[in-house]
């Protein structure tokens, strides 16, 4: 039997794992998660009854990010990873007939997750400086009246930031849903999380694995109207959410003064290799996320990332990328990781 015809030249997702010294591919925290909140989860861990099926509807972690957004628990969905709350909502308001909205260059995983639940997708432009262009967007909206709007702030992989009127402005012509994936929302200067309502149509996706130095967990979120959570509930597994999971989650937010002072540190090293990348021949982007989008002026940007593997540091290769040509995308590391990364790159870039 073959699969079903429209997964057909699909591609997957890869990020290639290459074995090296410096890994500043995959934005993950450079930094474990504090001491205490793995001692406190270790404990926590030892009660569970493991022979019981979990919490549902994992109120607790859910209550316990409402409280950190101001909201209540019906306006939290709790998923495995971003990645899933994304699928979630692809599939409760995706599907056939329909479509999504995404805006190139950005995260690739908003058109791949709509295709696979057989959701058509429509992809505009962004500016030439790879901003949102407004007057695309609402051709966009008009022409495909799209179920969900995808916006990414910042984005990846460029980091930009979407000013406050440009988020607004696409609420105001979206037909649907306007999902705008913060997945490196605590890195930047503003959020969309405080321009919900319960009446929509914003819902904002945030996860535990930037910031709360979590990816090995797989744990993401999103804050939405009361009636798009009961939608995802609907269309999400039974027990999806381990206990482990719910448990690490709930008490990583115990930690929030920690990771407040993460943010900071990483803040101030990607102004720290911002300043340094402008003193290199290549161009930047600006960036409120935890990694900086860099183009070497007249270089191969595989030949460039290779020589940089050689040097044992590994950074995400955009340089074949949908209107990214020659680019590479680097993670904000510990500063000897970011040291690491300068000079290997000057040095490739010496004439
Ligand atoms: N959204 C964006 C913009 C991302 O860059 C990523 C991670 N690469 C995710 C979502 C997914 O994160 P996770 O599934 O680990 O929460």
């Amino acid at each position: 039997m073959p699969v079903r015809h429209d997964l057909a030249g699909l591609e997957g997702y890869h990020s290639p794992q290459v074995s090296v010294e410096v890994r500043l591919n995959t934005n993950e925290s450079p930094y474990p998660p504090p001491q205490a909140w793995r001692d406190a989860f270790l404990e926590e861990l030892a009660t569970v009854p493991l022979h019981r099926y979990p919490d549902r509807s994992a109120r607790a972690l859910r209550t316990a990010l409402g409280g950190l957004h101001g909201v209540g628990p019906e306006r939290v969905f709790a998923a495995n990873g971003s990645n899933e709350v994304l699928q979630a909502l692809c599939l409760a308001y995706g599907g056939r007939d329909r479509a999504v909205a995404v805006f190139e260059p950005t995260y690739a995983l908003h058109s791949h997750i709509a295709r696979i639940t057989g959701t058509e997708v429509v992809v505009g432009e962004r500016g030439p400086d790879l901003a949102l262009d407004l007057a695309e967007v609402h051709r966009v909206l008009g022409e495909a009246r799209p179920a969900i709007t995808f916006l990414c702030s910042p984005n990846n992989p460029t980091g930009m930031v979407d000013p406050a009127g440009a988020t607004r402005a696409v609420v105001d012509a979206a037909p649907g849903l306007v999902v705008v994936d913060e997945a490196y929302g605590q890195f930047a200067p503003r959020s969309c999380v405080g321009d919900m309502s319960d009446e929509g149509p914003l819902v904002v996706v945030r996860t535990f694995s930037k910031t709360w130095a979590m990816a090995g967990l797989r744990l993401g979120y999103c804050v939405a109207p009361a009636r798009v959570v009961e939608a995802l509930e609907q269309v999400t597994l039974p027990y999806h959410l381990d206990a482990a999971k719910q448990a690490a989650g709930r008490l990583a937010l115990r930690f929030g003064a920690e990771m407040e002072k993460r943010v900071t540190r990483l803040v101030a090293e990607r102004e720290r290799v911002a300043r340094a990348l402008a003193a290199l021949p290549v161009d930047t982007w600006p960036s409120g996320a935890n990694f900086l989008l860099l183009r070497p002026h007249d270089r191969d940007g595989t030949e460039v990332w290779q020589a940089l593997v050689d040097r044992s540091v590994l950074v995400r290769n955009c340089a074949t990328w949908h209107r990214l040509a020659g680019c590479l995308r680097v993670t904000v590391g510990t500063p000897d990781e970011n040291d690491a990364f300068l000079a290997a790159l000057a040095a490739v870039l010496a004439p």
